[in-house]
């Protein structure tokens, strides 16, 4: 049985005043069956951290080299020392602005699980690839170029997104869904054996909302989201919690 996870990405957006967000989500999510974490930006990690609101705090990137001279990056270390759970590797948004390879995916991946980190390894097709018909052949690529040999299920959350479903509210169909998630989940198999695969958590995530979550998270294989807009206002992460929960 794998525990559902509804994980929030604010990517660059958020202020200190933001954090009342927090507040309002850990008031309307006291009693949940599912993990529920945020991701914001690296420097509001140990304000999110010191409100004790009982929500896993993550990192939204980190380095593949624990410390060192690289001006500005951030370490899976360090995210560590200062409180955080888990770090986002590899989403699509690193994936285009710094033309980060699975390779280097999969070296952020070792890091951060060698950190004690979870990972939370991102995957998924452009809209042209899809319209080429190579979303099975991509999700393939990029799952067994991301994942480092050590991959567990305690250490790593896999999440499909397709990148044409990031931030247009346009959700992949049901069907879709399930087929790239079954697809997954057999690669997975096949790698690492039934036990570990079993246990890995598949998010799914483009354009989660309140009005779709409860569909998306019912779909076999699929345990849970990682959301991005909504993740931004407890009104409506609540609602995708409570979704998770069910
Ligand atoms: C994301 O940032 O990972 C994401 C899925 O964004 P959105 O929910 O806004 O589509």
């Amino acid at each position: 049985m794998r525990r559902k996870m509804a994980a929030g990405n604010w990517k660059m957006n958020g202020l200190r005043a933001d954090l009342a967000e927090i507040t309002a989500l850990a008031s309307a999510t006291s009693t949940t069956a599912c993990d529920v974490m945020i991701c914001p930006p690296a420097p509001l990690i140990p304000a999110m951290l010191a409100l004790e609101a009982g929500i896993m705090v993550g990192g939204q990137d980190c380095h593949a080299e624990q410390s060192g001279a690289h001006t500005g990056d951030v370490s899976a270390t360090l995210l560590k020392d200062i409180g955080a759970s888990a770090v986002i590797v590899g989403h699509s948004e690193r994936r285009a602005d710094h033309a980060e390879t699975d390779a280097e995916v999969r070296a952020k991946a070792e890091a951060a699980t060698s950190a004690g980190l979870i990972a939370i390894v991102c995957i998924g097709e452009t809209e042209a690839e899809r319209d080429a018909g190579d979303t099975l052949k991509v999700v393939e690529t990029q799952l067994t170029g991301s994942l480092p040999d050590g991959t567990t299920a305690a250490n790593t959350v896999v999440a499909y997104e397709p990148v044409w479903a990031i931030g247009t509210g346009k959700t992949a169909q049901s069907s879709d869904i399930v087929e790239v998630h079954a697809a997954m989940r057999a690669l997975l198999r096949a790698r690492f054996g039934a036990e570990v695969a079993d246990g890995i958590r598949l998010l799914y995530g483009g354009s989660v909302k309140p009005g779709n979550a409860e569909e998306i998270f019912s779909l076999p294989d699929v345990d849970g989201g990682l959301v991005g807009g909504a993740s931004l206002k407890a009104a409506d992460f609540s609602a995708i919690v409570a979704a998770a929960s069910r």
